[in-house]
């Protein structure tokens, strides 16, 4: 990473750290490698992220229904959808540090591709090929051990489960979207859904991944968003320009600024898929996959109608026609979404004393909206003012109270949490019932009355 992209990469994992937004994982035993913890303002973005993505597309479509399905499956689920003979990443470890990493990604940052399409014994002919220009990105030498396949299903002893008979373990789920497919008969019996309807998503998924150095970006434990719309045969690519569409729309609508966000091609598709593209963000490291948006034809269902012996099929009435229905899907992890988030609103403004770092987040997400304040701490008619205007928002607004330190430092404060609005009660308040409102990004202040306060901000939040 250049110093400068370091740099913002180091201060936002620092803010996250410092204002209670993402913690590493059981940090008090030394951590735990690519898992982290969400804090009290990390878990109320993540909860406005999950909203608007669900009410995107759940509440507002009504061709889509949402889902909620277990972690664990029957292992056949992960035979059928290819996951234990093929989900796996190409792992090198470097003989001296013993550092592991994946060969495909080193060879990316040396703008040559080796993806999932290759066996193992071409990516080891091109990765040694390469290696006068590739190192190890820990210790800097060039002596590996030969690449091999690493699979990234996560084993559990869920059950009577026992290795030494040679019993089939369960897995914890690599991806939601199997979930929705087991599922897809019984939504389609249970509710009126018609092709072309989709399922949504959201929850845990978990994979062994080799290397763990972005942050959130990449983790052990995390957890997805994914939409998967079933369609005719013949209209998978119509709906799939729509779809793609509509995702960059979603994405705009978080207030994302347009150049960090690109689309990218998949140029080498897996055989079934139709076509494959990537949303990338600008992360300090260079743009990168935020989430995948894929036409996958009919293998999903195919191969759970042949390893479950039941018929997917799907009886369309109006073509007299059946089918098993091609699917395209959209896929995100929300702790992606959030670090990109962080990185895109993350500011710096003025210089010295006036130095001010701020959220610049969509007012939407930002965890908290409100931020209310006596103007003095020690003069008890001031509190008593503040915590009623605090107590009267409260039910309708994420709001905070704060009457500790200076007003200016408060004021620092929410503007590192992303917090739109702070109101300040002073003497003139207990004279003429009005209050300072400050706003965020142009840090106006602005004489509101307190009975016009409620509909002020609800109205300044929508825009
Ligand atoms: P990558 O190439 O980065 O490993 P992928 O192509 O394997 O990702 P998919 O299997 O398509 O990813 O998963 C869909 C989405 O889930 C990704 O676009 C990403 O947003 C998210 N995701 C995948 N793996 C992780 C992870 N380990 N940590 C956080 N989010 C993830």
């Amino acid at each position: 990473m250049a110093k400068e992209s370091q740099n913002i990469f180091d201060k936002v994992v620092s803010l996250c750290k410092r204002r209670g937004f993402v913690f590493p994982s059981s940090e008090i035993y030394g951590g735990y490698t690519a898992i982290y913890d969400y804090g009290p303002y990390g878990v109320l973005l993540q909860n406005n992220v999950k909203n608007a993505w669900w009410n995107n597309y759940v509440k507002m479509r009504d061709d889509i229904v949402g889902l909620d399905s277990s972690i664990f499956m029957n292992p056949k689920v992960w035979h059928a959808s290819g996951h234990i003979k093929g989900f796996s990443d190409p792992l090198v470890e470097c003989k001296k540090c013993h550092s592991r990493n994946r060969a495909d990604k080193m060879l990316e940052e040396i703008g040559v591709v080796a993806d999932e399409k290759m066996d193992i014994e071409q990516i080891n002919e091109i990765f040694f090929n390469n290696l006068d220009k590739i190192k190890c990105p820990n210790c800097g030498k060039k002596d590996f051990t030969k690449i091999k396949k690493f699979n990234l299903l996560v084993k559990s002893n869920l059950g009577n489960y026992t290795d030494e008979i040679g019993e089939e373990p369960s897995y914890l789920r690599g991806e939601t979207c199997q979930g929705i497919y087991v599922n897809y008969k019984s939504v389609l019996d249970s509710t009126r859904v018609k092709i072309p309807f989709g399922i949504a998503q959201i929850g845990k998924a978990f994979r062994n991944e080799i290397t763990a150095r972005k942050f959130v970006f990449r983790t052990r434990e995390f957890e997805q968003m994914e939409m998967q719309y079933f369609t005719r045969p013949e209209d998978e690519m119509k709906e799939y320009e729509k779809l793609k569409e509509e995702r960059w729309n979603f994405f705009a609508s978080l207030g994302f600024k347009k150049n960090n966000l690109r689309w990218k091609k998949h140029d080498n598709l897996v055989f079934y898929a139709k076509e494959a593209y990537d949303i990338e963000f600008k992360f300090p490291w260079g743009f990168d996959e935020l989430e995948g948006v894929h036409a996958r034809g009919n293998y999903d269902l195919s191969q759970h109608s042949k390893y479950s012996g039941v018929d997917l099929s799907y009886n369309d009435i109006e073509l007299n026609k059946k089918y098993i229905p091609h699917v395209i899907e959209s896929s995100v992890g929300v702790g992606r979404i959030i670090f990109a988030l962080l990185v895109d609103a993350y500011n710096e403004e003025g210089e010295g004393k006036e130095k001010r770092i701020v959220l610049k987040i969509d007012k939407k997400l930002a965890p908290i909206k409100i931020a209310v304040f006596p103007l003095l701490s020690n003069k008890p008619e001031l509190l008593e003012k503040s915590k009623e205007v605090y107590t009267s928002l409260k039910p309708n607004f994420f709001c905070e109270y704060d009457g500790s330190g200076n007003i200016g430092k408060r004021y620092r404060r929410q503007d590192e949490i992303g917090t739109p609005y702070c109101i300040t009660v002073d003497f003139d308040t207990l004279k003429d019932n009005t209050v300072t409102v400050r706003e965020r990004d142009t840090m106006n202040q602005e004489r509101i009355d307190i009975n016009k306060l409620e509909e002020y901000l609800s109205s300044n939040l929508k825009k």
